[in-house]
């Protein structure tokens, strides 16, 4: 069956010291957007993707797949999940939605097609993840020294995409935001309604572009894969 995909691009990118939002810096010739939406329409069930824009966008009308009739837009909100959540409302008639970020240009096909696969026989849905291998502190209240070390055996990196029956998603959203839950995914939607998505082991270079650093860091994956 068909999928349709959410990508939320209405952040301001504030951590990346640049001109211009993450998603519209440039890998070569593209941005981080048309990458990461190019990622999406490699699996064959994704036929629809929709791109949550900020209210003052004036770059996506200039890209080339702005005509693309699969992509639709819609006015992102001040959060990820209100972004998200006006994403959900264009997506349509459909029975699952992948929600992946604008700013990872480097998921790889063979890690959207697991995610499809392994998730499909499930209620709730799932996400792609990695395990974590640096040793985990948590904190003091005043965050300059540490209370204790976290059991890393069970600590994840929270990928996208993640994948979900729309209607659940659209429902764990609303009460999540109702109640002012910290929402920093959307499996943490469906985390606060009480549901256990499931981890799908993902690579560990579907990096997220959050600091300037992380750019070349992307444009390397991204090389490496051509050659
Ligand atoms: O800020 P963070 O790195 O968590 O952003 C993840 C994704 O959510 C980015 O693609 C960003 O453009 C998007 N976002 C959004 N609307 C917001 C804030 C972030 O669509 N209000």
């Amino acid at each position: 069956p068909d999928v349709i995909a959410v990508v939320p691009a209405a952040g301001i990118g504030s951590r990346m010291q640049s001109d211009r939002p993450k998603q519209y810096m440039t890998l070569g010739q593209r941005t981080l957007l048309e990458y990461s939406i190019a990622s999406l329409f490699t699996h064959p069930a994704v036929s629809k993707v929709v791109v949550a824009l900020h209210p003052d966008d004036d770059q996506f009308h200039r890209l080339p797949l702005a005509s693309d009739p699969r992509i639709i837009t819609v006015t992102g909100g001040g959060s990820r999940a209100d972004s998200v959540y006006a994403g959900l409302q264009a997506a349509g008639d459909t029975e699952w939605v992948l929600v992946h970020d604008a700013a990872r240009p480097c998921l790889h096909p063979d890690d959207l097609q697991r995610l499809l696969t392994l998730t499909a026989d499930s209620e709730v849905g799932g996400i792609l993840a990695s395990p974590v291998s640096d040793t985990m502190k948590r904190a003091l209240y005043e965050g300059n020294a540490i209370e204790h070390t976290v059991d890393r055996e069970a600590l994840w990196h929270a990928l996208t995409p993640q994948l979900f029956p729309l209607a659940l998603l659209k429902q764990c959203l609303l009460q999540a935001m109702n109640d002012g839950a910290t929402i920093t995914d959307e499996a943490s939607a469906l985390e606060y309604c009480g549901y256990h998505p499931r981890l799908i082991p993902g690579r560990s270079d579907n990096i997220k572009v959050t600091r300037p650093e992380d750019l070349a860091l992307a444009d390397f994956f991204l090389t490496r894969r051509q050659t």
